[in-house]
């Protein structure tokens, strides 16, 4: 895996190790492009992220690595937002970064993919929670905000999945919406860690997301420096398996494409 566009720090306050750190597991892992798009501020749910004071420091950190280990790897600066409505900050959209990856976590106010919250599944339909978020997927490609879709079809996390509608229905209009807004789909290999054991998106998604000619890219989205590369052949042999042959990454939010 030559692209790693998803990569946490512990300024989050649920991932461990150092920046060197992540980036030492990169660099023996063959890494080329390493990215670090850690949870963005926002003024809700700020126990799971840094704050708006601590991004100037977030920032330094990425920046002096990237001097640090400029002859061995290329480290990219980036966030990870949640998509929220009402809840988008302009001191996090207008950073100075290469890439904003758009992910949902939240539907409303539930964070669907926290275990501490998983029993808010049993109280609702799970085939309206399904539409509930793949709409949030859909509208989030749509403000056109965000370089990179992260883990489209991350609300499979804890195996619920849908009883009367179809996945390939409903990815549907959010695929057009990536394809529209000329956004990149990433292969995230955290679900490979995850009660669903699968990487974000499945085989079926990804087979959707190369009839339309999305392109791809690769996330560890690593909350530990042990998990940088871990199911890198997994996910990359999926890919070459539905017939993509390049990835993106991006430098001053530009799309560049890399062979692999
Ligand atoms: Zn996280
Ligand atoms: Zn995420």
């Amino acid at each position: 895996m030559l692209v790693d566009l998803h990569n946490h720090t512990k300024l989050c306050n649920h991932a461990v190790g150092e920046v060197d750190e992540y980036i030492e597991a990169a660099i023996k892992k063959g890494i080329k492009y390493f990215g670090f798009s850690d949870h963005a501020p926002m003024d809700f749910d700020p126990k799971y992220r840094m704050s708006f004071e601590q991004m100037s420091l977030y920032e330094n950190w990425v920046k002096e690595a990237k001097e640090k280990y400029s002859k061995n790897i290329e480290i990219l600066l980036a966030y990870e937002v949640d998509y929220l409505a009402n809840h988008m900050d302009e001191r996090v959209l207008k950073s100075d970064i290469d890439y904003l990856i758009g992910s949902v976590h939240f539907l409303n106010d539930w964070g669907f993919d926290n275990p501490e919250f998983i029993g808010r599944y049993a109280q609702k339909d799970i085939d309206e929670i399904w539409v509930e978020y793949f709409s949030n997927i859909e509208a989030m490609a749509k403000s056109a905000l965000f370089d990179i879709v992260g883990h489209i079809d991350l609300i499979k996390v804890f195996k619920f999945l849908p009883k009367k509608l179809n996945i390939n229905d409903l990815v549907t209009a959010p695929l057009k919406a990536i394809k529209e807004s000329d956004m990149t789909l990433e292969i995230n290999m955290s679900g490979l860690r995850k009660p669903i054991a699968q990487p974000y998106p499945s085989k079926e998604i990804l087979t959707k997301a190369k009839e339309l000619n999305i392109d791809i890219t690769f996330g560890s989205d690593a909350h530990d420096p042990t998990q940088v590369g871990l199911f890198a052949k997994e996910i990359v042999d999926m890919a070459k398996s539905v017939g993509y042959k390049r990835c993106v990454y991006y430098k001053n939010r530009k799309k560049e494409y890399l062979n692999f």
